[in-house]
């Protein structure tokens, strides 16, 4: 990894000491303006005190600089792959130079803070706005965003990381209650976030529509204070998301620091008054306004005035990111790259072939510098000669006629090959409402079906942001899952049929046979304002692998034009304490013809689990890229978070001693490498034993185990060791504190006193 760290986190603390003493300068009123935004993108200025405005724009996956309310066309700006193909790439170098263009074009705009990343879980591939989000795991989404904020934030410019948290549904959205147990909002819904702010330290984090567990996220001090202040280390401030301020001077108590957009003196006149009628202290209100003021101070001395961006070079970028970001579902007899020195005619069939979509509809909408369109791109990059047929085979809204099948049959048979491009359309995903099936169009369907019945050669490219069904993936030779990928996308798909590009990007998230076969359906979106998170710790893959339901295409999956061999997997030691880490090594080598990029994929499964776990959790990955025949070796090093699960009752993350297994591999179903290592725990990590630890608690327990002998057989039920199944599991679960009455009270609660006292 060649990007460094985000030299300007390093020195946060000049920025907050002139903060906090600016801060005692300024009146309450001043204070109150400032929580509230001036309009939709901009924050208050206060002259007196030399406060500049802070600029805030849309994002994600562009600028999206608009004046004022609504969705207004915006300042031209690059249109990047959308957050489901960058996470595809696998690659945190590719997404950190995506940043820095994205902040260089932030910069040429004045904008400061720029809105994004999501790394919201993708709990139902139905969500709405999946397309704006990285992934159903939440390592490779944290990493991923972190990549991205230290891109942008190497260039001054500030993000602001959403939707914090558990914001999985577009239905209601303003309104709907995520409830989920504190395990599960730690082992899936927070990482992805801990992640980003530990390793990136966003400019700003931007709070929820929804309420967690009932408490708007907006409100929560649990999600604002506790947990991302105190326990993360947070240093930007928290902005609601557009309109997600209910009681605003119950923010202001909970952490928020910005309201967006601005309510005029509304929050004004409220906070005020909290302040004077005693509901809100000075000492709070100052809490929320210095990290707001930190950033703009910091802000403003990293603008950069009269720069321009060089929009060509940000197109190359955009056409290698999205080229990294295909995945190669299918290519059954190698049929891609097409082999144009054999292919003199080729039928590129579908609409999205001339009128691609390339991102999704809402807050993010990007009003690109350019277009590219596969069918423009494979002209220009095919021989003269080559004839390249083209056919719609359904209308903008994906709906087909018997015509406009036929014209495709006929132009398809013409050709020794035919490329369908499909997926869905704007009205299928959107931020603000949820899909309401798996399926592609009908139209699209039949189109794809029309087609490889007149011809064998068929490769289909998919243009969608998250998972569709793929009733005729049989019937077809290859697929080629290209999602939104920018306005440069076309381009990538041509240098990939062509075999400029090798396709290397793989699933970030699982593609189900059907919808009926997802972690969360039934359940999904809600039922009166109530999203019940049932499936648990069980999303994604996790959900797959423990019902042992076969997926259309499992997570981490995607081929090459080249293939890749395994070797070598080198564990550093066979026993940890968990508190050390280990190093993991392994050699993989291009088995095959071409040059290509293998994601190598880390995953570890605990044995013996004491809490229910899933079969395996993604710990490390990489990305490597190999020339025909080259073998390199890659590293990881293991921590003891990554072999813990969040423990409830301690409300920390804990190390069940014993047997974990390391798996490593091309996806989460192909994981040919595997090495058991046994995991051991310090004293000061057990759980403290009591007089309601069960007897098999001291068998386990480092200091307890001493008195286990003395303790069982004070049971009177013999020699555990020697008594019969039933009677040593009646033991093994037997409440030590029964001790005194089995034993007829010859153990008294004075010697059990004692013997938890010399375990303290
Ligand atoms: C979206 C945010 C977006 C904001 C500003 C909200 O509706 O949820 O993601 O950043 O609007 O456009």
């Amino acid at each position: 990894m060649t990007f460094t760290k985000n030299p300007l986190a390093q020195r946060p603390a000049d920025y907050s000491a002139k903060a906090k003493a600016l801060v005692t300068e300024m009146t309450l009123e001043e204070k109150a303006l400032l929580l509230s935004g001036d309009g939709w993108w901009h924050t208050h200025p206060i002259d007196r005190l030399e406060i500049p405005a802070l600029s805030i724009s849309d994002g994600p996956h562009g600028l999206r600089k608009v004046e004022g309310a609504g969705l207004p066309t915006s300042e031209p700006a690059t249109c990047f792959p959308t957050a489901s193909a960058l996470a595809s790439s696998w690659d945190r170098e590719l997404i950190w130079q995506v940043g820095v263009a994205l902040a260089e074009e932030c910069q040429a705009h004045d904008v400061q803070v720029l809105l994004g990343p999501g790394v919201n879980m993708k709990r139902s591939p139905l969500a709405g706005r999946n397309f704006e989000y990285f992934s159903e795991d939440p390592l490779l989404a944290g990493k991923m965003a972190a990549a991205y904020i230290l891109g942008v934030q190497s260039q001054g410019v500030g993000t602001s990381l959403k939707h914090y948290a558990a914001n999985n549904q577009e239905f209601e959205r303003m309104a709907t209650s995520s409830n989920l147990d504190e395990r599960t909002l730690r082992e899936l819904y927070l990482p992805a976030f801990e992640i980003a702010v530990k390793e990136a330290q966003p400019w700003s984090v931007m709070a929820a529509y929804n309420p967690v567990n009932h408490v708007y996220a907006t409100e929560n001090s649990f999600l604002l204070r506790d947990i991302l202040r105190t326990q993360w280390g947070f240093e930007g401030f928290v902005v609601s998301d557009w309109g997600a301020v209910h009681d605003g001077v119950a923010g202001v108590n909970a952490g928020l620091s910005l309201e967006m957009p601005g309510s005029g003196d509304y929050l004004q006149n409220k906070i005020i008054g909290a302040v004077r009628a005693g509901r809100l202290s000075p000492a709070k209100l100052d809490e929320a306004v210095v990290p707001l003021l930190t950033v703009i101070l910091k802000a403003k001395d990293h603008k950069r005035t009269g720069v321009a961006f060089d929009a060509g070079n940000h197109d190359t970028l955009a056409r290698r990111a999205a080229g990294e970001s295909l995945v190669l579902l299918k290519n059954s007899g190698g049929l891609l790259p097409l082999d144009f020195r054999q292919i003199k005619t080729i039928a590129l069939i579908g609409a999205f072939a001339k009128t691609p979509r390339y991102q999704g509809a809402g807050s993010s909408q990007v009003n690109p510098t350019r277009i590219s369109t596969a069918y423009d791109e494979l002209v220009k990059l095919v021989d003269k000669n080559t004839v390249v047929r083209y056919a719609a085979g359904y209308t903008e809204e994906g709906t087909t006629t018997e015509d406009l099948i036929e014209e495709a049959k006929q132009q398809a048979k013409a050709a020794e090959v035919a490329v369908v491009f499909a997926g869905l359309p704007n009205s299928y995903e959107c931020e603000g409402f949820d899909r309401s099936s798996l399926e592609m169009p009908a139209g699209h369907n039949q189109l794809i079906a029309g087609v490889s019945a007149v011809q064998p050669n068929v490769a289909v490219v998919l243009m969608n942001g998250s998972a569709v069904t793929m009733p005729w993936a049989e019937n077809v030779r290859a697929i080629l899952e290209a999602w939104l990928g920018g306005q440069a996308g076309g381009g990538a798909i041509a240098d990939a049929l062509t075999g400029r590009v090798n396709p290397s990007g793989k699933l970030a998230e699982t593609f189900p046979v059907r919808l009926e076969d997802t972690p969360s359906f039934p359940d999904f979106p809600s039922r009166m304002k109530e999203a019940n998170y049932g499936e648990g710790i069980f999303i994604g893959y996790r959900y797959y692998d423990a019902r042992k339901i076969a997926p259309l295409f499992p997570f981490g999956f995607g081929l090459s034009y080249t293939t890749f061999a395994y070797s070598g997997l080198l564990v550093g030691a066979t026993v940890v304490k968990e508190t050390d880490g280990v190093t993991v090594e392994v050699k993989v080598k291009n088995t095959g013809p071409v040059a290509g990029q293998e994601v190598v994929q880390l995953y570890v499964h605990e044995q013996r689990p004491k809490v229910v776990r899933p079969e395996k959790e993604l710990k490390a990955f990489a990305k490597v890229a190999l020339q025909a025949g080259e073998e390199r070796a890659v590293s990881f090093q293991l921590m003891k978070r990554d072999f813990a699960y969040y423990d409830t009752v301690r409300h920390d993350w804990i190390v069940n001693p014993g047997k974990i297994e390391i798996l490593v591999g091309s996806s989460s179903q192909d994981l040919p490498l595997r090495q058991t290592i046994e995991v051991e725990l310090t004293e000061q990590d057990c759980a403290p034993l009591t007089r309601y630890s069960l007897l098999k608690d001291f068998e386990n327990h480092p200091k307890g185990k001493a008195f286990y002998p003395q303790l069982a057989e004070a049971f009177g039920l013999g020699n555990p060791d020697e008594a019969d199944l039933a009677v040593r599991a009646f033991l093994d679960d037997m409440p030590v504190y029964k001790v005194c009455a089995f034993s007829e009270a010859k153990f008294t609660e004075q010697m059990l006193t004692e013997i938890l006292k010399q375990l303290q």
